[in-house]
């Protein structure tokens, strides 16, 4: 079986140390893993997500009465927090999500992709959305880049043509740098050709499978007092304040889902 976030570990280290635009990227305050998505269906093929985040202000949640306008409902006052993810003793702040087995069957021929990359094999496809994620990394503060039009407007939730182009300037510069086959040649196959060259695709996952580290609402110690509406309680799902090596595991993914990898497997590459 390949450990295919261990693979892109290495790839993530690779790529930094060849491309000078992401240098200042330390991988060892990244963190790969896996999450499930359907070949084929909507979503993203990989996600950055960043732990740099500070606790919000104060807030809470209310409802309306839709013709009068009042306030019924509220939630208690709460603030939204970042879970720390401490491994070996080090703080992480950015996780990097593939969604298997859709990022390693993500299609190329006919998509703006391939335009970006004329006459590349398809593999390239993976290989750039690697360098797309680690492009979102900050340079500059403990957070996600900016996305700016030409004028310099914000871009909120949108990718300028421009960060694309960026990203195929460095991937193009990744490749013109030579990086031995052993880093690259896991990027080759689609998701079938991996079980059929390695006998099965696991990744890390956090044991609260299929959560991950996310923002979380922390219910206020004292609650300034609200008259004449009704409180109800925030949602009880939870979030570990601290993720560490113990909350990590191994999960062998296929087409349809995934199950916990129980007992030591040899594990390829
Ligand atoms: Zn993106």
């Amino acid at each position: 079986m390949i450990n295919y976030t261990a693979a892109l570990t290495r790839l993530v280290r690779d790529i930094v140390a060849r491309v000078d635009a992401l240098s200042f990227i330390d991988p060892d305050e990244v963190l790969v893993f896996g999450r499930f998505g359907r070949t084929g269906a909507c979503g993203a093929f990989a996600t950055c997500h960043t732990l740099g985040l500070p606790t919000s202000e104060p807030g809470y949640f209310f409802w309306r009465d839709r013709e009068t306008g009042c306030v019924t409902r509220r939630s208690p006052w709460f603030v939204t927090k970042t879970p720390r993810v401490v491994l070996g003793g080090r703080d992480i702040r950015y996780l990097l999500s593939f969604a298997l087995p859709r990022f390693c069957d993500q299609p190329f021929g006919g998509t703006r992709k391939e335009l970006l990359y004329p006459g590349a094999p398809s593999w390239v496809a993976r290989l750039d959305s690697v360098v797309h994620e680690l492009y979102h990394i900050d340079p500059e503060q403990h957070g996600l880049r900016r996305m700016t039009s030409h004028d310099g407007a914000a871009l909120e939730g949108h990718h300028s043509p421009e960060f694309f182009e960026r990203v195929a300037e460095f991937t193009t510069c990744y490749l013109e740098s030579r990086p031995p086959e052993e880093i690259v040649e896991f990027l080759k196959y689609d998701f079938d050709g991996l079980v059929a060259r390695y006998g099965g695709v696991a990744a890390r996952t956090f044991r609260n499978y299929p959560s991950y580290p996310q923002r979380y609402h922390e219910p206020l110690d004292s609650q300034p007092a609200v008259a004449g509406v009704r409180v109800v309680p925030l949602d009880a799902r939870r979030q570990p304040e601290i993720y560490t090596d113990a909350d990590l595991c191994l999960r062998e993914f296929h087409a349809r889902g995934s199950r916990r990898v129980m007992s030591p497997v040899v594990i390829a590459a």
